[in-house]
């Protein structure tokens, strides 16, 4: 193959919203038009300046782009002199990089008339910024949220309710995020006409996978450029947490040609990669059909769904993005798991190194780095997604340290 072509399949994709064997619709025949209309709306906005502008604009006044790329001095001395930048997508408003997304897709509910908006949300962080933004825009906004996760992330259910969206606890299942994905897309099959689901990842049906990709790679478009006027080349290796994959997929996007540039997306191992233990989807799954798209899945032989574990409710998920599925198929991106254990560590090395209290999420990203660190030779130039703050995470990080 040329590498052109083969750059053009890395960046898909294609019509249908595969890349390669995995992505596409598996949606009810109700949500067909709605997807295509979603499709068309969002295709029109990209080439609409004005919309661009608009986009831009309130991600900077608003959100408060862009963030800075911070050379973590100490971090990096700890590490034993390999060079780490960190992506600092915490310092946003609402404290992580699902804002960036949310402001996008609240845009285009606006465009298209929609005066309803729904989300899922695990955390509740995708959940807050949805609801942050139907606020700015006057949108009525309900959440799913499971409801083992309205107890877990109790002050987030509140959050969402000081900024006047409804959140609707979600009592099938396990309770948790997979089930809050199956009630949010069962209220739009009902309410399509009025609706707009904004989804939280790169995951579910064309083309939320390539939407969301697009409005996250403005983290990777800052980084790009900021690396280069600070150190005049590009990083060696981009590494960043993987959920459903959207922070890292946004930092990864525009380096995906530069084939030097190594991306390494780092999943939940949970208390260990046993079935039902984890949530490493790369790592451990199957191909198979989740929220309609065909990706990676936790699954049993039956095709049964697996429960899943994270100490980062963030990471929680059973499935994972169809471009990274693809990405680990090719070749172009690895993918490793760490433990609650690592990542707690990386957790504490940030904070105390750095005057900087990670989420839990990154922290799997931080504590990875440093199991490599060693490995590595001197010198190397790192960026690494710092995709949210920390302030959520203190609760569940006091009750695990009185169990320890
Ligand atoms: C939601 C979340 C994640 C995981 O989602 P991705 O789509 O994989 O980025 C990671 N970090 C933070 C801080 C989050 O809030």
């Amino acid at each position: 193959m040329s590498p052109r072509r083969n750059f053009r399949q890395l960046i898909g994709p294609d019509r249908t919203g595969h890349f390669g064997p995995f992505g596409g619709k598996f949606v009810p025949e109700t949500l067909m038009a709605a997807l295509d209309e979603l499709e068309s709306a969002f295709h029109q906005a990209q080439r609409d300046a004005a919309f661009r502008r608009e986009l831009d604009s309130y991600l900077r006044q608003y959100a408060g782009r862009p963030t800075p790329l911070y050379f973590a001095k100490r971090l990096s001395k700890t590490l034993g002199g390999i060079r780490v930048y960190l992506k600092r997508e915490d310092l946003l408003h609402t404290g992580a990089h699902k804002i960036n997304n949310a402001i996008g897709q609240a845009l285009l509910a606006v465009r298209m008339g929609k005066r309803r908006i729904i989300a899922e949300t695990g955390a509740g962080q995708h959940g807050v910024a949805t609801a942050t933004v139907a606020a700015h825009f006057g949108l009525q906004c309900d959440v799913f949220m499971g409801e083992e996760d309205t107890r877990r992330q109790a002050l987030n259910v509140v959050r969402m309710r000081l900024l006047g969206a409804r959140v609707i606890p979600v009592t099938s299942g396990t309770k948790t995020l997979k089930d809050a994905c199956n009630e949010a897309l069962r209220d739009w099959v009902t309410n399509v006409r009025t609706t707009y689901y904004c989804l939280g990842s790169v995951v579910g049906p064309h083309p939320y996978p390539l939407m969301v990709r697009e409005f996250q790679s403005v983290i990777g478009r800052e980084a790009r450029r900021q690396i280069l006027q600070r150190e005049g080349r590009l990083p060696d290796e981009l590494i960043a947490c993987v959920g459903g994959g959207s922070n890292a997929i946004g930092l990864f996007t525009p380096f995906v040609k530069d084939r030097r540039v190594r991306m390494i997306g780092v999943e939940a191992g949970g208390r260990g990669l046993r079935p039902g233990e984890h949530a490493a989807t790369l790592v451990k799954g199957s191909p198979g059909i989740l929220h309609g798209a065909r990706s990676l899945v936790l699954q049993d032989r039956h095709g049964q769904i697996l429960e899943t574990r994270s100490i980062a409710a963030g990471l929680d998920y059973p499935g994972v993005g169809p471009e990274h599925a693809f990405y680990q198929r090719t070749g172009r991106a690895r993918y490793v798991a760490v433990t609650d254990r690592t990542a707690l560590d990386g957790f504490h090395l940030l904070s105390r190194t750095e005057g900087i209290i990670p989420a839990l999420e990154p922290a799997h990203a931080i504590g990875y780095l440093q199991q490599i660190a060693k490995r590595l030779p001197k010198r190397q130039l790192i960026i690494l997604g710092l995709s949210g703050r920390g302030d959520k995470d203190v609760e569940t990080i006091a009750r695990y340290l009185e169990k320890a």
